[in-house]
């Protein structure tokens, strides 16, 4: 059974395919990395898999399942979550109803703010604790740092139990440190059996995270394998440089 997969998919703004019949797969149990130069339709891609944007055409595949142009709860609910280029937080909630707004993505409204187990509030607070935020439960989200915010972005994501988790930048403006930890919690998420797919323009941190690297460019992919081997590709290098 494919795992996540998709085929000729393609969408255009205008004239511009941003992605342009792009067949991918990724497998199960890796961390595998989207890389490849600005405007190569990585986000647009993510998108398209998560429900976001509905592709114009071509399909995309969920554990056998076509999920093509399917509303993105109910994609969360099939077991993909995602986070976002600019994380996306309320930044007038506090940090733990942040969290307990995770469930949100899954369209369980009856969970919303006011409404919510205590099962839900523990485990939020375990969430944050994994992160390695919970002693800023009572902030509003907007007063902590930016790369706070993604690792609370990550504790909601984490709260509606995805079991395929799809990053976007999520080093993108953050301080060494905080990459450092987003790191080993990627890699603690995936021995326990989470499968990731990111997109990252680190590439100290893509090479040292992923075990699986597709680069994209144009629209579609152009190389994909161990990152070693894609690393030194001449259609990569040529991607990336342009020559
Ligand atoms: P990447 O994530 O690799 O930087 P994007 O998916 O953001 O690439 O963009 C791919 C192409 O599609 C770019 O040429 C971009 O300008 C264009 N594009 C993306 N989103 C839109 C949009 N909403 N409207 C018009 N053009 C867009």
């Amino acid at each position: 059974m494919t795992f996540l997969e998709t085929n000729g998919l393609t969408k255009a703004f205008g004239g511009v395919r941003a992605v342009d019949e792009a067949t991918v797969s990724f497998q199960e149990g890796r961390i595998n990395a989207l890389i490849g130069p600005n405007g190569s339709g990585k986000t647009t891609f993510f998108n398209c898999v998560t429900g976001m944007i509905r592709p114009d055409s071509g399909t995309v595949t969920y554990r056998g399942r076509d999920v093509t142009g399917h509303a993105p709860h109910r994609i969360a609910r099939a077991g993909l979550g995602r986070s976002f280029q600019l994380c996306r937080v309320f930044p007038r909630m506090t940090v733990l109803d942040n969290v307990l707004a995770g469930v949100r993505s899954t369209g369980l409204a009856h969970r919303l703010r006011g409404a919510h187990n205590p099962d839900d509030i523990a485990r939020a607070r375990e969430l944050l604790a994994r992160v390695g935020i919970e002693h800023l439960e009572r902030s509003e989200a907007r007063d902590i740092s930016y790369g706070q915010q993604k690792l609370l972005e990550l504790a909601g994501v984490l709260m509606a139990e995805p079991d395929t988790i799809m990053l976007d930048e999520p080093a993108g403006g953050v301080n060494p440190a905080l990459i450092g930890r987003i790191a080993t919690l990627v890699r603690e998420l995936n021995a326990e059996g989470r499968t990731f797919v990111i997109v990252e323009h680190n590439m100290e941190l893509v090479m040292s995270l992923s075990d699986h690297v597709v680069v994209f460019d144009r629209g579609r992919p152009i190389a994909s394998g161990a990152p070693a081997d894609v690393q030194n590709d001449p259609r990569v290098l040529e991607a990336y440089l342009g020559v």
